[in-house]
């Protein structure tokens, strides 16, 4: 049965409580797992969706971005900042929010918030990808850069591809003591370390997630011993890298969609015809991962916009039957549709 106007004219919305409530209920690693089954499976299908690089609107301080895609049933967006200097203010480097609409009607279906759930997306998908990239048997990850990303990374890595321990460095003592703080009783053994070099010591994983809008060089590539998987979160804007170059001319690079990631990747520091590998492809079988113990594999992650949108989708059903959303008053409901005007009217009351 088609649903009444008045049920169309709600919009299911998931608040900052309501988000946290529902990873509680669920379980925050289960969140990630059923995170990553859901992006993996985006990841298959990935020629049938809509691409386009995100939209950026950069300033000195920092970029506004919007996100979309579709699947030709549902369209999502994704509103998305990065600013480095906000912590200082006591603001959040990366907040968003995002919505999914049903292609048929137009109607928006969800709206969330996502900056938690953006942290939530980039960990599965990191971790989604590490498991089919990095060493077998992989027990430990650097977690270089501790701030908001951080923990949501260690936990993936733990609940996806197996890692027992974690090496955490940052530039700041005060977030390294944050992040290891926040991880006890997770059952990962934590390891506080006084520099990026102490902090790879024995891992088979380096995830960089620090944020800063310049040219950074987080990684030099003496750092850098052979059969290491790196997953390279941070550096997501133009002139925003992390890595050496010499670390990305010894690496197998994969990148989500290349058009996105020449502009916002560590390979805009590389001419434009160095070959790179769609994760897709590998996902689907069409073009191999790691060939060799010894290669060094590279995830370029900017973030990608199909991954918003498994998130939003998977939301949208984890949220039935539950009390974790409020419905929103959001879309115009006339009982004649073309008279928005006498609507109006007798709203006068
Ligand atoms: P944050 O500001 O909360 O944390 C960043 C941390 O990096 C801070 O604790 C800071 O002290 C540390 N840092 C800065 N320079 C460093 C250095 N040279 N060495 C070691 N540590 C250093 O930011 P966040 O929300 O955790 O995000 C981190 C980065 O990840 C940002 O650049 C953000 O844009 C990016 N990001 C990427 C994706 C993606 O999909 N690829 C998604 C979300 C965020």
């Amino acid at each position: 049965m088609p649903p009444l106007p008045s049920e169309l004219a709600y919009v299911p919305f998931v608040s900052v409580e309501h988000m946290m409530g529902l990873v509680h209920h669920i379980g925050i690693e289960n969140v990630l797992i059923d995170l990553a089954d859901e992006i993996e499976a985006d990841f298959k299908r990935w020629e049938l969706f809509d691409k386009t690089p995100r939209v950026a609107s950069h300033s000195d301080v920092g970029v506004i971005e919007l996100m979309p895609t579709s699947d030709g049933e549902m369209y999502g967006f994704k509103y998305v900042n990065g600013h480095p200097k906000n912590t200082k203010e006591g603001l959040q480097t990366v907040t968003a929010f995002g919505l999914l609409a049903d292609v048929n009607s137009g109607y928006p279906k969800l709206l969330s918030e996502m900056t938690v759930l953006t942290a939530l997306r980039t960990a599965a998908t990191s971790a989604m990808v590490a498991k089919h990239l990095a060493p077998k048997g992989s027990k430990t990850m650097a977690m270089i850069g501790n701030g908001a990303q951080s923990e949501f990374q260690c936990l993936a890595f733990k609940a996806i591809c197996g890692i027992d321990t974690v090496r955490l460095y940052d530039i700041d003592p005060a977030a390294t003591e944050k992040c290891a703080r926040n991880l006890q009783g997770t059952g990962l053994t934590v390891v506080p370390c006084k520099t990026g070099e102490e902090s790879m010591e024995g891992a088979q994983i380096i995830t960089t997630c620090t944020a800063d809008k310049q040219y950074a060089t987080i990684l030099t590539d003496n750092m850098i011993g052979e059969g290491v998987h790196i997953n390279a979160i941070g550096g997501d804007c133009p002139g925003k890298t992390e890595l050496h170059r010499d670390i990305l001319l010894r690496s197998k690079i994969f990148v989500e969609y290349p058009e996105q990631t020449w502009v916002e990747g560590e390979i805009q520091q590389l001419d434009k015809d160095h070959p790179i590998t769609e994760m897709w492809q590998v996902i689907t079988g069409q073009a191999p991962g790691r060939t060799d113990a010894k290669q060094i594999t590279l995830f370029d992650s900017v973030g990608f916009a199909i991954e918003d949108f498994s998130a939003l989708r998977y939301i949208s059903k984890a949220i039935e039957g539950t009390e974790f959303f409020t419905q929103l008053d959001m879309l115009a409901d006339p009982d004649d549709p073309r008279d928005l005007f006498g609507m109006l009217e007798r709203s006068k009351g």
